[in-house]
């Protein structure tokens, strides 16, 4: 898929020079002539990147990069500033306002077209994300987009790579001011300490003596541990060529010396900024996968996870020529407990019950709740002897020991009964192994409850 870049400026010859140089790359290109309009554009979710002309009426460049960046609907949108004024001061505050980078005019083909490329990988794996995260109110999450409008981007984790001692000292009292930093003078060391490190930022010297720092990045790319830790690489100016060479590898941005103090730690809080967002964007997607499959009262697997996983766990003993034992556990009585001591008290008991549950099975067994306080227990590579021997042991772990209520204040005996039946000829459809275990419980609850049931297959 190519990117789609939105170009915003008031002259509308310079909007033809960017749209003609990047439509020769295969760039999709929108064009907008003032900042309303290109926030409307950004609002709809139509563009991936923004150039933006810092000088325009009405709306200042620097103003729409603002209220895009804090607008939790368009905050992670990169926008690059196109700008004719290219003193520290202007780039502070394009970088203040929370711009991801500066070209300036009249532009050169290779950085624009590096730039856009670099930041266009990068915008399609936050949309990847984004896309992946169920939203945060569905799952009761912090949502990321607001919570990254208000990141300062400070506090960071970096790790500094640079073996002149004159310059880390330097970069490193800067960023003090705004960090924790660790120095790294010996570019041989820095993957292992970069990985072991749990960085927010990786900040790295292409002029390093008897080593390509270049080599160094790429090698951070590949690393599971430091693959998704931004990397900002800072060169002297005549190795210039070689930070675009570095976008491409995967770098995130870039500085040349001498290094203004300001722009390194605008660039440095853009880039943690960036890192905490996806980084919580990731970490929702775990957990909506991890809620799609888990109970949320026993952190025990749930019915649907239990009945995907259960036809593939038979498959496997068949092929395998493995017996497969499988039982259902009813708690006995369990509407009384709840009409006596209250719901919570029985929820207290479908807890607890969880927990003991878990002590007295293997990490390969699958442990479910099936329905209210009926759960399965699925046992690869077990006999029907064995797996009565275990729901024999689980059965005594519930009726043993009292079960705690009403925060610890009162506790009440709680017993199970359990129907138990094994999958041992090919084929045989789950539906009639679990049908078969429920006949058993039926005859364990019809006998007394509190026992167990074997019905071999
Ligand atoms: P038996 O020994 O025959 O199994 O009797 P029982 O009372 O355990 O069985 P029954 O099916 O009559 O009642 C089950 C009760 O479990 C009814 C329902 O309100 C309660 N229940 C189901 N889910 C939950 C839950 O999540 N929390 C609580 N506290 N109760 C639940
Ligand atoms: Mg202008
Ligand atoms: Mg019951």
């Amino acid at each position: 898929m190519s990117a789609r870049i939105l170009v915003v400026d008031d002259v509308p010859a310079n909007v033809k020079l960017l749209e003609a140089r990047l439509s020769a790359e295969y760039f999709d290109v929108m064009t907008a002539s003032n900042g309303t309009e290109a926030l409307a554009i950004c609002h709809r979710a139509e563009c991936d990147i923004i150039l933006l002309d810092v000088m325009m009426p009405d709306m200042d460049g620097f103003e729409v990069c603002r209220r895009l960046k804090t607008d939790p609907a368009t905050h992670h949108i990169p926008v690059v500033m196109v700008t004719a004024l290219d003193s520290p001061a202007d780039r502070n505050r394009g970088l203040e306002a929370g711009a991801d980078d500066f070209l300036t005019k009249p532009v050169s083909d290779v950085v624009l077209i590096a730039r856009v490329r670099s930041l266009t990988r990068l915008k399609m794996m936050t949309d990847e994300l984004r896309m992946r995260a169920i939203t945060s109110l569905e799952i009761g999450m912090q949502a990321p987009e607001r919570s990254a409008v208000a990141d300062t981007g400070k506090g960071g984790r970096i790790l500094l790579v640079d073996d002149r001692e004159s310059s880390y000292e330097r970069l490193a009292t800067i960023l003090a001011a705004e960090h924790t930093i660790d120095v790294e003078p010996n570019p041989t060391e820095a993957l292992f300490h970069a990985a072991e490190g749990n960085y927010d930022l990786l900040i790295v010297s292409l002029d390093l003596n008897n080593f390509d720092g270049l080599r160094l990045c790429s090698q951070a790319r590949s690393l599971e541990r430091t693959r998704h830790v931004p990397i900002l690489a800072i060169a002297d100016p005549e190795n210039s060529t070689r930070l675009l060479r570095g976008l491409e590898i995967g770098v995130n941005d870039y500085l040349l010396r001498p290094i203004d103090k300001t722009e390194l730690l605008a660039r440095a809080r853009t880039q943690i900024r960036r890192r905490r967002y996806t980084d919580h964007l990731r970490d929702n997607v775990q957990n909506s996968i991890e809620m799609a499959i888990t109970d949320a009262l026993t952190g025990l697997h749930n019915r649907r996870y239990m009945e995907s996983h259960l036809a593939t766990l038979a498959e496997q003993a068949a092929t395998r020529g493995k017996p497969l034992a499988l039982m259902i556990l009813d708690i006995d009585y369990f509407k009384s407990i709840n009409d006596n001591y209250g719901h919570d008290a029985g929820d207290d008991v479908l807890r607890e019950f969880a927990v003991r549950v878990r002590k007295s099975i293997r990490g390969i067994d699958l442990a479910c709740r099936y329905g209210g306080e009926e759960f399965v227990i699925v046992m690869p590579e077990t006999d029907l002897h064995v797996a009565g021997m275990v729901a024999e042991r689980l059965r005594r772990s519930i009726a043993g020991e009292p079960f705690a209520i009403h925060k610890g204040a009162k506790r009440i005996e709680v017993t199970i009964s359990i129907g138990l039946t094994t999958l041992e000829q090919k084929g045989e459809a789950v539906a009639d192994v679990l049908k078969r275990a429920d006949t058993a419980l039926y005859r364990a609850k019809h006998d007394g409850r509190n026992r167990v049931v074997s019905h071999a297959a």
